[in-house]
């Protein structure tokens, strides 16, 4: 009987890590008869979560089928509901709410991260940009605001988190909603923030910039201020201010997978596990875990990976790696990862690309602009399904990291 490695979850570190276990089987001449890969998520496509700021947000997503079946990994659609470490199962339940069991000898825990949304009254009516469904529908209710006539509520978004989402969000809104709303409509974009500057995480370097961006595009800010409420008519801040406004977006951070609780008690402030050097989670070593569900170490200098797809391809490639290893005992590899870089879109003003930790400024406006849809619409979308190309891909010691 085959020996079996499951992969839970599609996103960058679910896709890179079959790519890097089935590279590692056929370096190996591993047949599928003697191991088998299974992928296992809610649908058979990645979604490209960094583009749902984007117009069209229903085209965001890449096929799998195809690629998954060029490198022999199987697929089953369905959402993991339990992981069982002292059996070696997963409970899996199918689109038709079916339930069943899956057996693994190795599992790679991928299943990523959602937007965190807390006890905020009235945030159900906000709206996000964290999944296709999210984005589809935050686009949806601004084409059903187009056929309205125009008032300042319709014509004002609030976004709510002044991070890496709310900023690309709110810099590509002005020209989202022009096109939706007329040329000469009287367009009104406000970021809240509760800290005290915008991008707090992003440091000192692209700062500058990103107020430069605002002030262009006319997005206004209200920063040191939390909102308590969201209502009809807009939001509320803990000040007491409250912005009218039409539609409300929520980009207040993001939150790892439930899954991550049931393998280990030992999670950071973002709900991510606490992996060892080769991502393999210290209580359970028959378990790797990648991605936005890990909190791994980068380099010798103590910086953990960010939720971040540039992390979770890399990580995915070393886990992939790592659970296809261990299990036909060869060694794993440490999870290095020292080149870091950001990109932040900043709608029409352009974008900045920055590297290093302390993220320093490489290219702005334009020519940070054709970087970003270099990666946005290049390098984070899957190999082609070819098998040569495809397991080239799954090496993690020939990343982009
Ligand atoms: C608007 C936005 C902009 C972003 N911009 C950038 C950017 O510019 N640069 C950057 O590096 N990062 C960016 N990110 C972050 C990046 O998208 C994530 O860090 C990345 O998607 C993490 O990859 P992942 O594979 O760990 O998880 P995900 O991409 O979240 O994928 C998780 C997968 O697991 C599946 N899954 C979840 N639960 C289960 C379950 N119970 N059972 C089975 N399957 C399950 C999901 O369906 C999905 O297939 C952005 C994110 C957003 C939302």
């Amino acid at each position: 009987m085959s020996q079996k490695i499951l992969i839970v979850g599609a996103g960058f570190a679910g896709v890179w890590g079959a790519l890097g276990a089935a590279r590692v089987l056929d370096g190996a001449g591993v047949t599928s008869s003697d191991v088998d890969i299974t992928l296992i998520s809610p649908r058979p496509e990645l979604q490209i979560r960094p583009r749902m700021y984007e117009a069209e947000p229903q085209n965001m997503a890449a096929p799998l089928l195809p690629l998954l079946d060029a490198i022999g990994v199987k697929y089953v659609e369905g959402s993991v509901e339990r992981i069982s470490v002292a059996d070696k199962t997963v409970n899996v339940v199918s689109p038709d709410g079916q339930q069943h069991s899956l057996a693994y000898d190795r599992l790679l825990l991928t299943s990523g991260s959602k937007l965190s949304r807390p006890a905020v009254p009235g945030l159900e009516r906000a709206f996000s940009v964290d999944r296709i469904e999210d984005a589809v529908e935050l686009d949806e209710h601004l084409d059903r605001l187009a056929a309205q006539p125009a008032t300042t509520a319709r014509n004002t978004v609030a976004v709510v988190g002044c991070g890496f989402t709310g900023i690309e969000v709110a810099t590509e809104l002005p020209k989202r909603l022009r096109e939706k709303f007329g040329a000469d409509a009287r367009i009104r974009v406000v970021v809240i923030g509760s800290q005290d500057e915008i991008g707090p995480d992003l440091g000192v370097n692209p700062r500058p910039y990103i107020a430069d961006a605002f002030e262009t595009l006319g997005i206004e800010t209200v920063l040191g201020s939390r909102v308590v409420a969201v209502d009809a008519q807009g939001v509320r801040t803990a000040s007491g201010q409250h912005i009218e406004a039409g539609t409300v977006i929520w980009a207040g951070g993001m939150r790892a997978s439930p899954l991550a609780a049931q393998l280990s008690s030992n999670l950071d402030s973002l709900g991510r596990v606490e992996v060892a050097a080769d991502l393999r989670v210290p209580e359970a070593p028959h378990v790797f875990v990648a991605g936005d569900v890990a909190r791994a170490l980068t380099d010798d200098a103590g910086r953990y990976a960010l939720m971040s797809c540039q992390h979770a391809v890399v990580m995915g490639q070393f886990g992939g790696h790592n659970v296809a290893a261990d299990l036909i005992g060869a060694p794993t590899l440490t999870y290095r990862q020292p080149f870091y870089a950001t990109c932040v879109d900043l709608g029409e003003w352009g974008a900045i690309y920055s590297e290093g930790w302390d993220r320093q400024i490489r290219l702005t406006h334009a020519e940070g602009k054709a970087r970003k849809q270099m990666i946005n619409t290049q390098w984070i979308y899957p190999p082609a399904p070819n098998r040569a190309d495809a397991l080239a891909a799954g090496n993690p010691l020939s990343s982009f990291g």
